[in-house]
């Protein structure tokens, strides 16, 4: 942290700050030059952060430089990360709704879904070729095969597809058949995977860990944008709390608090946060009206067939009738739907 005081700022005052620092534990270090001193802290983290001299007698400025992260802060980069892809985009003021099944199943399912999302104002398609199973028994996913049903069915509605990489051996292979390379919540902190994707040049989905803190998930991003990889969207995807009515929380404080402290586009996934198929709807609603720069949306033919999440994912009419609703807040939010042409 570095405490900027005012020009001419009076002795009195800077030797209170440098006492507040020692009282707290924190070694305060003088830069003082004619017109302007800077106090520079040094001290655990914990403490520094806990100091607040915002507004004190001479103060002018508090600059804190010990965040275990820079490239994805706003200090760092002020204006909006935009990333483009094909026709559609996200950030900047351009809303992305990535929506498909949570596993691509067959080559109908996939066409199928890709075609109403479209038609409802999708500007991107999802669907898991490798999925990541509580149990080793459930559906494992359908591989490359399904990476393929996946490009096709994004191809024929032209808009990009999004399917998650689950094993960093994985990830020439997704990235040769999709547009967006998804990094699931139980690998947020698989940095070996984090340092690949960041060397590679394909956007990135970020999920956030099921107990992944903020500065965590951005210290995560701060992999993928340290290899040069500048195409990363960070997804609140819910986290583990004491609730069991839902199965995630949504942590809408923590869209909020991500688009302060990062450029970085920010996409809800109410579908994995709940859990409940009647709960995407006013939770969609609320993560835009929260700042979010898009969501991603389970939906699949026969949620009652689904091989996975079926719960949570919403028939392809009660996708159009939330992209209804949807679209209008978006651009109450003075955003405007990220796809073109
Ligand atoms: C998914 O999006 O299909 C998925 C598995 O999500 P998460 O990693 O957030 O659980
Ligand atoms: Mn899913």
């Amino acid at each position: 942290m570095l405490v900027v005081m005012r020009d001419h700022a009076s002795q009195e005052s800077i030797d209170h700050i440098v006492e507040l620092l020692r009282e707290a534990g924190a070694e305060a270090h003088l830069s003082q030059g004619e017109v302007k001193t800077i106090i520079g802290v040094v001290g655990e983290r914990e403490i520094v952060y806990a100091l607040d001299f915002d507004g004190l007698p001479g103060v002018e400025e508090v600059i804190r430089v010990l965040k275990p992260y820079k490239l994805v802060t706003r200090e760092f980069q002020p204006e909006d990360t935009v990333i483009r892809i094909g026709r559609s985009s996200v950030g900047g003021g351009a809303f992305a709704v990535m929506a498909g099944p949570c596993s691509i199943e067959s080559e109908e399912q996939m066409m199928g879904v890709a075609r109403d999302a479209a038609a409802a104002g999708a500007t991107m398609i999802r669907g898991g070729a490798f999925k990541p199973r509580s149990s080793p028994y459930a559906f494992q996913g359908m591989g490359l095969e399904g990476l393929k049903l996946l490009r096709a069915a994004g191809d024929s509605v032209r808009l990009p597809v999004v399917t998650e990489v689950l094993d960093v051996r994985d990830a020439e292979t997704v990235a040769e058949w999709a547009d967006v390379l998804q990094v699931g919540a139980r690998n947020m902190q698989n940095f070996m995977m984090l340092e690949e994707l960041g060397r590679m040049r394909k956007p990135i989905l970020l999920k956030r860990g099921l107990a992944a803190t903020i500065e965590e998930t951005l210290s995560a991003a701060e992999y993928l944008l340290k290899g040069g990889n500048r195409d990363i969207m960070i997804c609140e995807r819910g986290i583990r709390t004491f609730e069991t009515y839902t199965r995630n929380t949504l942590d809408l404080a923590a869209v909020a608090a991500f688009k302060m402290l990062t450029h970085l586009p920010i996409i809800s996934d109410p579908s994995h946060a709940t859990g409940r198929r009647d709960l995407i709807a006013p939770m969609s609603r609320a993560s835009v009206t929260a700042g979010a720069d898009g969501l991603m949306i389970e939906v699949h033919p026969q949620p009652e067939r689904a091989k996975c999440d079926g719960p949570q994912s919403l028939t392809p009419a009660d996708f159009s009738a939330l992209m209804e609703r949807v679209v209008p807040l978006v651009e109450l939010e003075g955003k405007r739907m990220g796809v073109e042409g």
